[in-house]
């Protein structure tokens, strides 16, 4: 899912405080997690690559445990402006609740790449449905990979994986 037309589709801007959001340039490699009390409470985690965020809604948030496997499911990317976002979404709106930081910092493979080596590693992973990520958080410091599921039941289904302790 590429561009913020999906995105722009499920909400009517006039009345969310959501940002409409544009695609943009750059290489930098930031994520944040969003707590999301909506109809069910759920985290989204939105990773920073190729100018958008690229984002899963986490239905019990990052595994604690080492090896631990949660669901992720992929949604459609967010604009950037995205990142800083909390609030309220009103009632009646895409996605109706509370929005909040549940934590944000940067990102990386854990192999000390160029952050070009990084977005390109990033996008080929992508491409293959298999991505490693270390979070520099505030909370999160640690290894998780992000698999795509074999499962066609499972519409988008992705496992977040921790890797590593701090
Ligand atoms: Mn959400």
């Amino acid at each position: 899912m590429a561009g913020l037309k999906a995105y722009r589709a499920k909400r009517s801007f006039s009345a969310t405080p959501e940002p409409r959001g544009t695609k943009e340039k750059g290489k930098s490699h930031r994520f944040v997690i969003h707590k999301h009390d909506a109809r069910h409470l759920h985290y989204d985690l939105r990773l920073e690559l190729d100018g958008t965020l690229k984002s899963w809604a986490v239905p019990k948030g990052p595994p604690h445990e080492l090896h631990e496997k949660h669901l992720a499911i992929m949604v459609e990317d967010h604009p950037l402006a995205y990142r800083t976002f909390k609030g309220r979404i009103p009632a009646g709106q895409y996605g109706a609740g509370t929005v909040e930081i549940w934590d944000h910092g940067t990102y990386e493979t854990g192999e000390n790449l160029s952050s070009t080596e990084l977005e390109r590693k990033m996008k080929r992973d992508l491409a293959d449905r298999k991505l490693k990520i270390r979070f520099h958080g505030k909370k999160l410091h640690e290894a998780f990979a992000l698999v795509r599921m074999n499962n066609p039941k499972i519409k988008n289904g992705w496992l977040l994986m921790k890797e590593s302790d701090k």
